[in-house]
């Protein structure tokens, strides 16, 4: 046998590949979400669309080609997520680069990100200005600069890894936005106000650790996710202190909320907003609030 004939001989079908993710992993995942990993690595890795095992089942692929899909599943058998493993991912149908000093966006916030587009694409201001709290990989700011025009956006984060990212990403997708680095627990002072402050800041509380996924809290940021049990809104306090005097008149402050604690973050918007609507996300759950600063 030549070199050439071993080399061949050792080469997999893809679809072995797939079934190694499905032996490998199946005891993790649901079936349907292991098979689309696999197609999500087969596109990054080799640019092959989900359906080419459908026209081409016994597709070859060489050891080169074959690498990174082992490591990606070595690397997802440890409950890494998928996200950071390929260092990416959609939000909005933008791309987004992520790693492990941003949260991955979810779909709840991309409602939080529609509710806001609905409420002002047929707005008659010329210019909004927008300020994002807590923006981690950028997405929330990043789509609506995207796609509210006359749109003028900020954001802010206390970590500069995530605002490294989320720069790139604003770049990544040819929008403009201000990159502020702060603690919004501590005073911050900003002389512009706003059309707009929304923030979907860390809510989930330690008690409720056991509640999200084990591969969430193994791996998304702590500074990210935690709040502590006897100061759950402490973010939300601190920002409609902020909105108070950050807000123009009759600007609007949007807000991603803990589930469990709808109606308490509602209460706090009692005194000094208006047209307060508490809204739930696709699985019903309370997750979203958004009020009017009262004139
Ligand atoms: N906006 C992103 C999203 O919706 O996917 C990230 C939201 S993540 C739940 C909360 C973000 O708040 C993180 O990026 C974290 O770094 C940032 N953060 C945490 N504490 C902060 C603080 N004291 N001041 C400003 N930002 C903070
Ligand atoms: N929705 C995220 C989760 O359940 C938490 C995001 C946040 O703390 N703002 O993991």
């Amino acid at each position: 046998m030549s070199d050439l004939d071993v080399e061949t001989t050792l080469n997999m079908l893809l679809r072995e590949i797939k079934n190694i993710y499905h032996s490998e992993l199946d005891a993790f995942y649901p079936k349907d979400e292991v098979d689309s990993f696999f197609y999500l690595v087969i596109e990054h890795y080799l640019d092959l669309e989900r359906f080419v095992l459908a026209l081409n089942p016994d597709l070859v692929i060489t050891k080169t080609e074959e690498q990174p899909l082992f490591e990606a599943l070595s690397q997802l058998r440890l409950e890494r997520p998928i996200q950071y493993i390929l260092g990416g991912t959609q939000f909005m149908d933008l791309e987004l680069m992520v790693n492990e000093n941003v949260l991955i966006p979810r779909p709840e916030t991309e409602e939080l990100v529609r509710w806001i587009i609905g409420d002002y694409e047929v707005s008659e201001i010329e210019e909004i200005n927008i300020l994002d709290i807590g923006t981690g990989s950028g997405c929330i700011a990043i789509s609506l600069a995207k796609f509210l025009k006359n749109a003028q956006v900020k954001a802010l984060d206390v970590s500069d890894k995530a605002l490294e990212v989320a720069k790139q990403n604003a770049l990544l997708n040819e929008v403009k936005v201000e990159f502020i680095q702060a603690d919004i627990l501590i005073d911050v002072l900003l002389k512009e106000k706003y059309d707009i402050i929304v923030s979907n800041p860390p809510y989930v509380r330690r008690l409720e650790k056991n509640k999200i996924k084990l591969n969430v809290s193994e791996n998304e940021p702590d500074i990210a996710l935690f709040v502590e049990d006897n100061e759950p809104l402490v973010f939300y306090q601190k920002i409609i202190e902020f909105a108070k005097t950050n807000l123009k008149k009759e600007g609007w402050l949007y807000f991603e909320i803990n589930q469990y604690l709808g109606e308490e973050t509602k209460a706090l918007f009692e005194n000094d907003f208006t047209e307060v609507v508490l809204h739930k996300d696709m699985f019903g759950n309370d997750r979203m609030l958004k009020g009017k600063l009262k004139n």
